[in-house]
């Protein structure tokens, strides 16, 4: 098909022609006395991404999924009793992957639509009087659902219930693109991958540890551990402290990985963030105000920047939509998983994007949605999301968000 493809999933994310030339390098050797003049920075630059001084971050070559089981088997004991809230097939995942690996899981759940509950978390942790729990993990950002929680609220419900479990957060498709503050809300554990936010290709897996977090290593280490011996982070570390890692790092990814933040740290974080959610106001708008639909999104605190989830009208198959709109359109779009399969499509808004982009999706979707019989007005979300994008005060309302 003639012209750009538009990959509008929510991962992997458009990746800037920048880092694709970065990566484009011919191999070394990673045991070279030069390697960890590339190395040493990135894990401090990790650290700066979430904010955090303390913390410590690892880098895996695997997707998110392995820093997922990377920071629960790193901290973990076998039976031991962990809390989750599960509002969308990531933390259903995250959740099942804990129990194979023989956790205990305390599942809350919550409505597909809605994201973790603070007040539910407190209550829970507050009946917990001799301190079984020993995590809570959260996914702030459902990519399934296009919802996300709000991590310093579960914080401060921590807090108030006084309770010393540690908080684990998945930041996969939130990292580099919704605000994270791991420091400010002692988060314990933040796990991410390189395929979203990161603008890479899938193949890092990023685990940003707290001080708290190592601790809870060393003690589990004298109980009954759960195994590990790829994710083990003891031989990170050991390796990592000089630069090296102790087995074959990818390199492309990590030269992508440098560019990459340089990126970000060339239009600031702040800025990232605030672009994000400029962003996504625009395709929201475009959604209510233009088609008249609704977003699974159950309220506004809950919407996503990262995605957006757009339920279609009872009796048409979102599956028929996301198929067009490939085949027709030269356009990818999120399906819907699992509990929501053919009840919504996503459009993905993350990473390298303006808003041409968020426009063309927006388009291409309506094309898509009218071919396959869903009555929306030609041109309505564009018109009303072009609006937004060229007559907000861009400049005021990414220093609003900021
Ligand atoms: C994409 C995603 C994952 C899975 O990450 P992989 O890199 O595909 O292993 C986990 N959690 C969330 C919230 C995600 O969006």
């Amino acid at each position: 098909m003639a012209g750009r493809h538009f990959l509008h999933v929510p991962g992997p994310t458009n990746v800037p022609d920048r880092v694709l030339r970065a990566m484009h390098v011919p191999m070394e050797d990673h045991r070279s006395p030069v390697f960890p003049a590339l190395t040493l920075p990135l894990f401090q630059r990790l650290k700066s991404l979430v904010r955090t001084e303390t913390g410590e971050a690892f880098i895996f070559p695997s997707s998110g999924t392995g820093a997922w089981e990377a920071v629960l088997t790193n901290t973990l004991c076998a039976g031991d009793r962990v809390l989750s809230p599960r509002f969308g097939q990531f933390s259903h995942l995250w959740i099942d992957l804990a129990q194979r690996h023989g956790l205990d899981v305390v599942i809350q759940e919550e409505e597909w639509g809605i994201g973790a509950s603070p007040q539910n978390i407190h209550d829970a942790l507050a009946a917990d009087r001799d301190h079984s729990i020993k995590a809570v993990m959260v996914v702030q950002n459902e990519t399934a659902t296009g919802v996300t929680s709000d991590i310093g609220a579960v914080r401060a419900a921590m807090d108030a219930a006084k309770h010393p479990a540690l908080l684990f957060v998945d930041g996969v498709s939130s990292i580099a693109s919704i605000d994270m503050r791991m420091d400010e809300w002692r988060v314990d554990g933040i796990v991410t991958g390189s395929q979203k936010g990161l603008m890479l290709p899938a193949g890092l897996g990023i685990a940003v540890m707290s001080r708290k977090a190592m601790e809870a290593m060393e003690a589990a280490r004298t109980r009954d551990p759960l195994k590990r011996c790829y994710f083990d982070f003891l031989d990170m570390q050991k390796a990592n402290a000089t630069g090296y890692f102790p087995y074959t790092p990818s390199l492309p990814l990590l030269y992508g990985l440098r560019e990459a933040l340089d990126i970000i740290d060339e239009e600031g974080l702040d800025q990232v963030i605030a672009r994000h959610r400029f962003l996504a106001e625009g395709v929201r708008r475009g959604v209510k105000q233009g088609w008249g639909l609704k977003l699974c999104a159950r309220e506004p605190k809950w919407e996503s920047d990262t995605v957006s989830a757009i339920l279609v009208p009872e009796g048409v198959d979102g599956a028929a939509v996301i198929r067009r709109a490939f085949e027709r359109y030269n356009l990818a779009l999120g399906a819907g998983l699992s509990k929501v399969a053919g009840k919504l499509f996503r459009i993905g808004h993350l990473g390298d994007l303006n808003e041409l982009m968020c426009l063309a999706a927006l388009s291409g979707a309506e094309m898509a949605m009218r071919d396959v019989g869903i009555a929306v007005e030609p041109g309505s979300a564009v018109a009303v999301a072009s609006e937004y994008y060229r007559s907000a005060d861009k400049a005021s309302s990414l220093k609003a968000a900021a």
